[in-house]
């Protein structure tokens, strides 16, 4: 027999835990059914680091506001940040950073701690019937008057857009303790991020065109590149490149539709997914999940889901059209200085697609 809830949220990231927070503290009866990860229970002291992120004060405000406060705290202090950019050199702006995954672990043990329910599965469908949502899992079917889609960009999608990039990262864990930096290099045919924990973890991410291939040589080669540019920055690239794991991922930004029908919507990445140059995703994660779990409480007190539709989709729009401009003008600007291929099309893209939604 399936278990039916008043909510059920499909991941536990940033967006899904932070609807699930707000709608069980709302008084309804919520699901999140969450994967987990590998190295969940591990924390920091996993041999193998995994990529870092950066977090604005905002974020951490939206996180803590969100009653996700252990998960801010597992930011650094704000670490100093370096930016070569339009062939200038200049000192901005100041972030926090998470090593991802006991980011996510912590995200999951503050849904522990509340009256949510944590389902650990897989969701593999959702299909609507007879008013309710019927979502099947790995561990069985469970059943939602309301389905909030969070599963980021693993989520089924409607359509994609965007320029077609992808980030290569380096990632290792070493023992010795540094001052928390950061660095963002725009190269002729990418830009980097080089993000140092004071854990001791250097992480390293090149984002460029998904049309070309990149050997280990190659990507190691953009990451030195970076070190030559700012050497007053001293980068310890070198061990990076020597020892660190390699991974890669999508860096597409995509828009979907928000709501499959009646109590469905898409949050987080799963409904907008942006460019990572933005390293605003955090911060829109959650606060689509507030916008949602107010489009979500106002349906289940009885207002026509028609009316919530409106709503949703007016802010996903508007999110996109800001996000995809913003884009358009950070690439155009170096554009403008490099001429590269990389930076003239990614522009173009980003220009074309922000009217088309
Ligand atoms: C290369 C790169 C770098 C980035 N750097 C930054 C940065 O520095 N700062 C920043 O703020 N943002 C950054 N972002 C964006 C940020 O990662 C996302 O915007 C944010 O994580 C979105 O949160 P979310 O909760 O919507 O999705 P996610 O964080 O992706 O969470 C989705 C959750 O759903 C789970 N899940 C997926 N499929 C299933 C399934 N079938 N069943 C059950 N669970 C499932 C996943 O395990 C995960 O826990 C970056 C993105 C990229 C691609």
């Amino acid at each position: 027999m399936s278990r039916l809830f008043d909510v059920v949220v499909l991941g536990a990231g940033p967006a899904g835990a932070a609807a699930a927070m707000a709608l069980a503290g709302k008084g309804f009866n919520t699901a999140v059914v969450s994967k987990g990860s590998a190295t969940e229970g591990h924390g920091p002291s996993a041999a193998l680091a995994g990529p870092v992120q950066g977090l604005s004060s905002r974020a951490l405000v939206a996180l803590t506001e969100a009653g996700l406060a252990p998960a801010a705290r597992c930011a650094s202090g704000p670490a100093a940040r370096v930016v070569f950019w339009s062939g200038e050199r200049s000192e901005r702006g100041l972030e926090g950073l998470v090593e991802r995954e006991v980011f996510d672990a912590s995200l999951r043990s503050c849904l522990q701690g509340s009256s949510v329910s944590r389902v650990d599965a897989v969701a593999r469908g959702i299909t609507f019937a007879e008013e309710l949502w019927q979502v099947e899992t790995s561990e069985g079917p469970i059943q939602g008057r309301t389905v909030l889609d969070a599963r980021g960009r693993h989520a089924r999608r409607s359509d994609e857009r965007g320029p077609l990039l992808v980030s290569w990262s380096l990632n290792l864990k070493s023992d010795e303790c540094r001052t928390a930096r950061t660095a963002v290099v725009a190269l002729d045919d990418g830009w980097c991020w080089l993000a140092i924990t004071p854990g001791g973890t250097l992480h390293a991410q090149f984002v460029t065109s998904a049309r070309q291939q990149w050997s280990r040589e190659q990507l190691a080669r953009r990451i030195q590149d970076v070190a030559e540019k700012l050497p007053e920055a001293a980068l310890p690239v070198d061990q990076l490149v020597a020892r660190g794991s390699e991974s890669a991922c999508a860096a597409v930004a995509r828009y979907s539709q928000p709501s499959r029908g009646p109590g469905h919507l898409r949050i987080g990445d799963a409904a907008v997914a942006m460019d990572p140059l933005s390293g605003n995703g955090i911060y829109e994660a959650v606060r689509s999940a507030r916008v949602a779990a107010a489009a979500v409480n106002s349906y289940l007190q009885g207002l026509p889901w028609s009316v919530v539709a409106r709503f949703v989709d007016g802010r996903s729009r508007e999110l996109w059209r800001r996000c995809a401009s913003k884009a358009a003008e950070f690439y155009r600007l170096q554009a403008g200085w490099s001429g590269s291929e990389f930076w003239t099309s990614t522009a173009a893209a980003y220009a074309v697609i922000r009217h088309e939604v």
